[in-house]
């Protein structure tokens, strides 16, 4: 791991940068029934505590999930992550929606484990995930944790930011809605990182698909993973900064073990079972995509026609129009842009 710390503040971040958070934020405050339904609590892990934004689940030994139910608007950390207590560390997974997000996980790390966060994980670029990372940062300089990601999502992260840089008058001063934080610790884009806490060993793996970069975080014993935005669980996924055909590839790779549990980037905690469905409505999707753009419809008027198989299970789709991000996805890659 390459260290160096930077902190970038700016306004507008709020807008754009968010990929997925800031249409999963919005869509689903008025969230029905059905969204209700995707991220109800499944599987068999114990309920640890229930906040009107997120829910934490016992998944083992010093392992927890926390799984955001932002239907109701109450959007403090909207995406999924987790805690990791070893006993030498204690690893914190994402940096949720907003700094409050950010805090509260920081709090029930500490609740938990009776211990401060050493690590924390960013699984990608995104500000459902990366908003409250500057939350993690407050307080004892000596219990500041490592803030973990790769180059790639660094460079990412850096490069939408100065885009959003508002244009400000001379001696105008700029309101700063929250700091935004550029992880300082920065793991290879090309082989996984191990990260030994003491009686867990984590590993750190990179992927491609829902953006350029991707990273899932495994566990051997008992097997766990988390997958970022790899995997929604029923809901159909964001594609705005996707490469289709290595989302598909990527989840073929991750989910390929039956006894795994995996903690998804969105909705409920699932098994090996219950996400073939995904895997292959993401084929589905792509080949209906290739079979628009070989007819020479452009993914503007195709994904209108798009209809997932009712075999595949349902997807909640938090704007109406999600779909259209597949297609434009597919027909960009497909364009070789
Ligand atoms: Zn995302």
């Amino acid at each position: 791991m390459t260290c160096s710390h930077e902190h970038v503040t700016r306004r507008g971040f709020v807008n754009t940068c968010l990929g997925c958070g800031a249409y999963v934020s919005v869509a689903l405050a008025a969230g029905d029934t059905f969204a209700r339904k995707a991220f109800a609590r499944q599987g068999d892990g114990d309920l640890v505590t229930t906040e009107p934004w997120a829910r934490v689940e016992q998944l083992g030994d010093g392992l927890w999930a926390i799984i955001s139910t932002p239907w109701d608007g109450a959007t403090r950390t909207v995406s999924n992550g987790g805690i990791i207590a070893g006993r030498d560390g204690v690893m914190i997974i994402e940096g949720f929606n907003t700094v409050e997000g950010g805090a509260w996980a920081r709090e029930m790390a500490r609740k938990l484990t009776g211990r401060a966060p050493t690590h924390v994980v960013l699984t990608h670029l995104h500000g459902d995930h990366s908003n409250g990372l500057s939350a993690y940062l407050s307080g004892n300089l000596d219990e500041r944790p490592q803030i973990i990601t790769t180059d790639a999502t660094r460079k990412l992260l850096a490069e939408r930011s100065s885009e959003q840089q508002p244009e400000t008058k001379p001696g105008e001063t700029t309101e700063l809605p929250f700091p935004i934080v550029l992880p300082d610790a920065l793991v290879s884009a090309s082989g996984e990182t191990r990260i030994d806490l003491g009686d867990k060993v984590v590993r750190l793996v990179p992927r491609a698909g829902h953006t350029p970069s991707d990273l899932t975080i495994e566990l051997e014993s008992p097997r766990l993973v988390w997958t970022g935005d790899l995997v929604f669980h029923g809901v159909f996924p964001y594609y705005g900064d996707a490469i289709p055909s290595k989302l598909s590839a990527s989840c073929k790779a991750m989910i390929s073990d039956k006894s795994t549990r995996y903690v998804p980037g969105h909705g409920a905690v699932a098994s090996f079972d219950e996400l073939m469905p995904y895997i292959e409505m993401l084929d589905h999707v792509g080949e209906s995509a290739k079979r628009a753009f070989e007819a020479g419809t452009p993914a503007a008027a195709a994904w209108q026609d798009y209809e997932i198989p009712t075999r595949l299970g349902e997807y909640y789709r938090f704007r109406p129009d999600i779909v259209r991000y597949a297609f434009e996805a597919w027909e960009r890659e497909l364009k070789g842009q």
